[in-house]
C-alpha cells in the first residue's frame, strides 16, 4: 500500500500563504463552507497569528454573521447561528486548566454544532477526527496556514 493511503494518516493540505487579514478570513470561509454539523476545528498559533480572523471567515462560510466574531472575553463560548448548524467559538488563551475542564468541551464537541477552539493545545481532549489549523506569522502581514484534515 502506498504510504499516503494508510488508514489514519492525516491528510495535509498544501500550505497557504496569506498577506492580509482578509485573505486569512477567506481561507477560513472556504473551510467553513465545507463544514457540517459535528465538525471540530482546532486552531494553533501565537497571539496575533490570525486565528480569530480565520474563525470570522469560518462564520461567514457556515452562513453566520462574521461581525459577531471577536476574541471571546467574558463569554467563554460564543455561539453564532449558521445556515445549517450553530458555530461555537472558544478561546482557551486566558483560561486556567481547571477552567478549561469546567467548560465541558467534551460535550460540546460531541454535540451537533460546529466547534472552533483557539489555543487548542491547552486542551487535552483533542478528538481524533478534529481538523487542525496551524497559523504562523511569517513577518509583517504574511501568514502561513496549514490545514490538516483526518481522512
Ligand atoms: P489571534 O486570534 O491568532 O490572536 P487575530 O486574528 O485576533 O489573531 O489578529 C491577527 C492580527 O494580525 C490582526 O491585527 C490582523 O489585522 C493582523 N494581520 C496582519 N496580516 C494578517 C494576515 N495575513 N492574516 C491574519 N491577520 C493578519
Ligand atoms: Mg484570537
Amino acid at each position: 500500500m502506498a504510504p499516503d493511503l494508510q488508514v489514519g494518516r492525516p491528510q495535509v493540505t498544501p500550505m497557504l500563504e496569506t498577506t492580509s487579514e482578509t485573505e486569512t478570513s477567506q481561507a477560513g470561509e472556504a473551510l467553513g463552507r465545507e463544514l457540517v454539523a459535528g465538525d471540530v476545528v482546532l486552531l494553533y498559533g501565537d497571539l496575533g497569528a490570525g486565528k480569530t480572523a480565520f474563525v470570522r471567515g469560518m462564520a461567514r462560510g457556515v452562513g453566520a454573521n462574521p461581525d459577531e466574531v471577536s476574541s471571546p472575553t467574558f463569554t467563554l463560548v460564543q455561539e453564532y447561528t449558521g445556515a445549517s448548524a450553530t458555530l461555537y467559538h472558544v478561546d482557551l488563551y486566558r483560561l486556567e486548566p481547571a477552567e478549561i475542564g469546567d467548560l465541558g468541551l467534551e460535550d460540546l464537541v460531541s454535540g451537533d454544532g460546529i466547534v472552533a477552539i483557539e489555543w487548542a493545545e491547552r486542551w487535552s481532549g483533542r478528538p481524533d477526527d478534529a481538523i487542525d489549523v496551524r497559523i504562523e506569522d511569517a513577518g509583517e502581514d504574511q501568514r502561513r496556514i496549514r490545514i490538516e484534515r483526518p481522512r
